[in-house]
């Protein structure tokens, strides 16, 4: 288990996120948490909500730095996977909710697959436990079915048990997570660019009428000032301007943001979207903010890469990477459309869709163009990305092409149903390879009376069939294609011959083209 970064990173505030199906209890685990812990100020009559808050959690064993734990409330999977791709992983841990009485549901699965991709180290949290007859056993079975296996399966992901409406379970959910931080430490380097002070991850960006562009952010290394200067690229160009303010969580005015803590960043000159790294330096210089964004842009990427091995670390954690070979039965897509009428008219088109057993599984759906953050999760949820009247960022079509996304663009809703078909219909129709049986030297060739050509040669590696399909091959070339209908040893018929055997052999179509010198290829048809 990778514990590396523990010894230099107990700096920062442990970072908690939380993944699971809709209404297994998400929001009201993280109410329960956040209401326990923090008193939410009303500023201007508005709660200040944000999507990153901090706590306060007493029973910490023995280390006090691990006194506070910041919680993102990730408006879904994408967020999560943001952070895991663009942040370089940003969260320690995550909370997979289940609920007690429904099990292991699409996007439970879906977020399992995340959490086996990201480095965070997970606790299973299964919730609503106030509700009657429930078998808690079964959903450790079905979570070992899908490769976690919690404590007491063999495994050691931490399971607990809670309540988000009673708040049973809660301070215990706190300890174990204070618990896994002790133990496994905090991974995140928090390495910064030189001349950097601080960085922060953009979770989301409001237009505010008094304030501008408002960016919620979490820091996740060093600390951002107000009076520094923000550094950011950003479609291609690197921004670099004044930090004009700071929001809490709370709503109150900051001075500044630390590693670890969630906050609002007042007045940026753009609207940042979600997955925006931002710097700060305290030099106002376009050269070194063009260095800070590259460099930081390279940290992340060597976080990212040094984390490409999340399945050995994986496989070490629930000990084994069992392959399941089943075939996929679903089409991931991730729907993006014009307006909501159109989206909801193009999800209930596709819902029925159904080609032998074939359907899709949408993945992610919404209003407005093909940004980055689809791609991304297309990427990681191996998705397509079908577009309706709507444009695709320059940014988004480029890293489609190198990740080799595939992003559809339609105007009107029935071709994009009808390619929807036609790709269900090729995924339900099975695939045919070619298996290489052995390969043949042909060294004469006798044409018969009614025109027929025997190829009469030696096997070189393998065995020659009959009834098997084979390739006259000349140089690199294919000459000629066929069966072969007819294989004699002598003027005895064989089913097949072996390395090292003289043989003739008829193929049809009859090859024409077959020359001596040619090499003949079997290979068999595997579906
Ligand atoms: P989310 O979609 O995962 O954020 O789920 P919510 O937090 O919105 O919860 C979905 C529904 O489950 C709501 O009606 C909640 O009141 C209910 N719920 C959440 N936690 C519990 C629980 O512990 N027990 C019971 N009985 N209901 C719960």
């Amino acid at each position: 288990m990778k514990t590396s970064t523990k010894t230099q990173s107990n700096t920062r505030i442990p970072i908690i996120t939380i993944l699971g199906h809709v209404d297994h209890g998400k929001t009201t685990i993280l109410d329960k948490i956040r209401n326990a812990n923090v008193q939410l100020k009303e500023v201007g009559g508005i709660t200040q909500k944000i999507s990153a808050f901090t706590i306060e959690h007493e029973h910490f064993g023995d280390s006090k730095n691990f006194s506070k734990l910041t919680f993102i409330d990730t408006p879904g999977h994408e967020a999560f996977d943001l952070m895991r791709k663009r942040g370089g992983d940003i969260a320690d841990i995550v909370l997979l909710i289940v609920a007690a009485d429904d099990g292991l549901k699409p996007q439970t699965l879906e977020s399992i697959e995340i959490i086996k991709a990201s480095r965070a180290k997970p606790i299973v949290v299964v919730n609503k436990v106030d509700l009657p007859n429930l078998d808690i056993e079964k959903i450790k079975r079905e979570l070992a079915n899908n490769e976690i296996l919690v404590e007491g399966m063999g495994g050691d992901i931490p399971l607990v048990q809670v309540s988000g409406k009673t708040g049973k379970g809660i301070p215990e959910l706190l300890d174990t997570i204070a618990l896994l931080i002790d133990v496994e430490g905090i991974r995140n380097p928090d390495e910064l660019p030189d001349r950097s002070t601080g960085r922060a991850f953009v979770l989301e960006s409001v237009k505010d009428n008094s304030k501008g562009n408002v960016s919620t952010v979490i820091a996740t290394g060093g600390e951002l000032k107000v009076g520094d200067w923000l550094v950011y690229g950003l479609k291609g160009e690197t921004y670099i301007e004044k930090l004009k303010g700071f929001m809490s969580e709370t709503g109150e005015k900051i001075d500044s943001l630390k590693a670890g803590y969630g906050g609002k960043i007042i007045g940026v000159s753009n609207l940042l979207e979600l997955g925006a790294v931002v710097l700060s330096s305290e030099t106002n210089d376009k050269q070194l903010a063009k260095n800070i964004v590259t460099k930081d842009e390279e940290i992340r990427t060597e976080v990212e890469a040094e984390e490409e091995t999340p399945d050995a670390w994986f496989a070490e954690m629930f000990g084994g990477e069992e392959e399941v070979d089943e075939p996929v039965q679903k089409l991931n897509i991730i729907v993006k459309s014009s307006s909501e009428g159109s989206l909801q008219a193009i999800l209930k088109s596709l819902e029925k869709v159904d080609v032998d057993g074939f359907s899709v599984n949408v993945i992610d759906s919404g209003v407005g163009d093909v940004w980055m953050r689809d791609v991304e999760m297309a990427r990681v949820t191996k998705s397509i990305i079908l577009a309706f009247e709507v444009q695709v960022d320059n940014l988004a079509a480029a890293e489609a092409r190198s990740s080799k996304i595939l992003i559809r663009q339609y105007d009107i809703i029935y071709k994009l149903v009808d390619e929807v078909n036609d790709v269900l219909t090729a995924m339900s129709t099975p695939k045919e390879t070619e298996e290489d049986l052995g390969d043949a030297e042909i060294k004469e060739i006798f044409v018969l009376s009614d025109g027929k050509k025997v190829l009469g040669g030696r096997v070189s590696n393998g065995l020659i069939k009959r009834g098997e399909k084979c390739y006259v091959v000349r140089g690199d070339d294919i000459v000629a294609e066929g069966r072969i209908v007819s294989l004699k040893h002598g003027k005895e018929d064989i089913k097949e011959t072996q390395k090292g055997n003289d043989f003739g052999a008829i193929i049809e179509p009859t090859s024409a083209n077959a020359e001596v010198g040619d090499k003949l290829f079997c290979f068999k048809i595997v579906k």
